[in-house]
């Protein structure tokens, strides 16, 4: 979520009691996979390519936006997915119908794993009540089903080298990049990402896009997650920040979300994508001040942290699972504490 949501909707929640009726009801495990349901196939009437069942599983994480666990007590939610080898990257298993069948073929019950926050302040905004200063339950799920699909770069930093940015999973000795990110490519069109996982882009001091449509960055800080797993636009779903919700529904998928869901083989209709502008963020040059900079004031975004599980000898592909961590503003809210 945005800093500036969050403490909007921390200011007004603050200001109600809990039992006047203000607050948002409870929301349920029932409801939520309900909701999750809804969202999935609402996405699916716009992409039928990607699995009619989603094999998800979604539920509620009481560490998140606990103030006691350092880890999350920012994060509103967050999802992992399971990916797997085909044609030399990795595919997310719910970017296509035969995908999730081959995932489902090997034992897994999921191919993914969305966890939110039981109640942020005011709750969930499910539809009825004031929205303005309220969180939406869909434009998360929405949000997340676009990273479970397989929108993200696996560009990250070395656990084992100081300051080196790598790219992709090693499978049987090779290394090879997911499906995102061997669709990266350059301003003059060529791919930065190599079937053997170089990366031959400038990080901060070139423009990177997929499908034409350009990616987000920030000016002199690469977050994991973040960077390169979004699009540079406040309108796309796949925007880095989320921001209040809307009164008018759930943000729409745009014509730059379906780009980059085209990049990684995933069709929509494009008579249903609302259209929307690239570089539509406040600075006029591509990069976008980091969290730590001084001049951060009117940018905020979702802080997706990106780990990999431990390898697992029965099923190499497992070390894929990617875990895209939702959301927010661990160091946003620091930043902004600091600067004030
Ligand atoms: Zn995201």
């Amino acid at each position: 979520m945005s800093s500036r949501a969050w403490k909007a909707v921390v200011k007004a929640t603050s200001a109600h009691a809990v039992s006047d009726g203000w607050w948002q009801p409870h929301l349920g495990e029932q409801e939520l996979q309900t909701v999750f349901d809804d969202v999935w196939q609402g996405l699916r009437s716009v992409c039928p390519t990607i699995p009619e069942a989603h094999n998800v599983d979604v539920g509620f994480d009481d560490r998140l936006l606990d103030p006691t666990d350092n880890d999350f007590k920012y994060v509103l939610g967050y999802a992992e997915r399971v990916e797997y080898l085909s044609q030399g990257v990795w595919k997310s298993g719910l970017s296509s119908e035969a995908g999730r069948n081959y995932v489902a073929s090997r034992g897994h019950e999921y191919l993914g794993t969305v966890r939110i926050a039981p109640s942020p302040p005011g709750g969930w905004f499910r539809g009825a009540g004031e929205c303005e200063t309220k969180f939406r339950l869909e434009d998360i799920l929405r949000h997340e089903v676009m990273h479970l699909i397989g929108v993200s770069a696996t560009i990250r930093e070395s656990l084992t080298a100081e300051n080196t940015l790598v790219v992709g999973r090693p499978y049987a000795g090779y290394c090879f990049p997911g499906a995102f990110d061997s669709a990266i490519h350059n301003a003059e069109g060529e791919p930065v990402v190599s079937g053997n996982c170089l990366f031959k882009g400038q990080l901060g001091l070139e423009p990177f896009f997929v499908n034409n449509v350009q990616l987000f960055q920030y000016r002199d800080e690469f977050v994991s997650g973040t960077s390169m797993s979004h699009l540079r636009s406040v309108h796309a779903m796949l925007t880095p920040a989320v921001e209040l919700c809307d009164p008018a529904g759930v943000k729409p998928m745009t014509t730059l979300d379906g780009a980059a869901l085209a990049a990684i083989n995933v069709a929509c209709d494009a008579s249903q994508l609302a259209v929307a502008v690239d570089g539509t963020f406040t600075s006029p040059e591509f990069l976008v001040e980091s969290l730590n900079s001084a001049q951060n004031g009117s940018e905020y975004f979702y802080h997706h942290l990106t780990k990999s599980a431990g390898v697992l000898r029965s099923a190499c592909w497992e070390d894929l699972r990617l875990r895209l961590c939702i959301s927010l503003l661990g160091c946003l809210l620091t930043t902004f504490v600091g600067l004030s």
